[in-house]
């Protein structure tokens, strides 16, 4: 019988999320992470109309500087709606105008000038659904005095596994719990030695006998095991796991998890209908 994984959620900000894990394989960690890469569906730029272009900046550069901006759309039921209008193969594109003249001096052209103008196509959900970038100072383009820049850009839900564009996440990864021993006691100088040359302070000193006080703080950088081999050993436990993701802005970091956690889910079911079917259409043997 297989025990059930254990998850203790360390920190949970908008930006980020840190979870430990226990008694989950590093194949089913490295699922979700790589589906929170690659899977979940956001919003980016994805095609842009020029109808003025007089700065020196080509409008292929531009439009690829555009595409990289990331988009935030608000509510959260907004997204959901977004999505949903995805996973039914529908083209909810968000639209955006650009109209800027440097008139009198240089003008830097920022994100913020950007204008949410609304959806082309049936998007559902709330009633109003904002859409702006994570942040207004993204420097796009300079204008020198007398060009005009004016745009149309249309921003389509897709995902990282196409273009790093859609990509949510500006990290995801996982490192498995530090597993430190003490394997024969050295002596209190000893001791106090292999203390001092922790970097995380993993070691204490107790009673002039060397103790592990916390382990959790380890990064298995193994310079106590390199600089006294016979007093300790490092290893890891692969049952063990500290799984940490980082939003690049456009959603909440735990949303990130729970939707690539959503997106497995789906494609397990798919595959385990496809096989069931396969079965069925096989017949039975005997
Ligand atoms: S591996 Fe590095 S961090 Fe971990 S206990 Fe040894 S010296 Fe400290």
């Amino acid at each position: 019988m297989t025990s059930s994984p254990k998850v203790r959620v360390l920190e949970n900000s908008y930006e980020r999320i840190v979870l430990d894990f226990e008694g989950v394989t590093p194949a089913l960690l490295n699922s979700i992470r790589r589906s929170a890469i690659a899977e979940v569906p956001t919003l980016a730029i994805d095609e842009v109309v020029f109808y003025n272009n007089d700065s020196v900046m080509w409008d292929e550069v531009l439009a690829h500087r555009l595409a990289l901006v990331p988009l935030k759309v608000s509510p959260l039921e907004g997204y959901d709606a977004l999505r949903d209008c995805y996973m039914h193969g529908n083209d909810c594109a968000a639209l955006f105008v650009l109209d800027e003249e440097a008139v009198e001096r240089v003008k830097t052209i920022y994100s913020g000038h950007l204008r949410f103008e609304g959806f082309e196509g049936l998007v559902g959900g709330p009633a109003r659904i904002n859409v702006e970038p994570v942040s207004k100072k993204i420097p796009l383009v300079k204008l020198a005095r007398g060009q005009r820049l004016r745009f149309t850009a249309i921003a389509r839900m897709g995902v990282g596994r196409e273009h790093a564009k859609w990509q949510p996440t500006s990290a995801a990864a996982y490192r498995f719990a530090a597993s430190v021993r003490v394997i024969s006691e050295p002596d209190e100088e000893t001791a106090k030695s292999i203390a001092a040359v922790c970097p995380r302070h993993v070691f204490g000193v107790e009673d002039g006998r060397l103790v592990v006080k916390d382990v959790g703080a380890c990064n298995t950088c193994r310079e106590c095991q390199d600089r006294f081999p016979e007093y300790v050993s490092v290893t890891w436990d692969s049952s063990r796991a500290r799984f940490t993701l980082e939003s690049v802005g456009g959603l909440p970091a735990w949303k990130i998890l729970v939707t690539a956690m959503d997106v497995l889910e789906e494609k397990a079911a798919g595959f385990v209908e496809a096989v069931e079917a396969a079965i069925r259409g096989a017949g039975p043997e005997n």
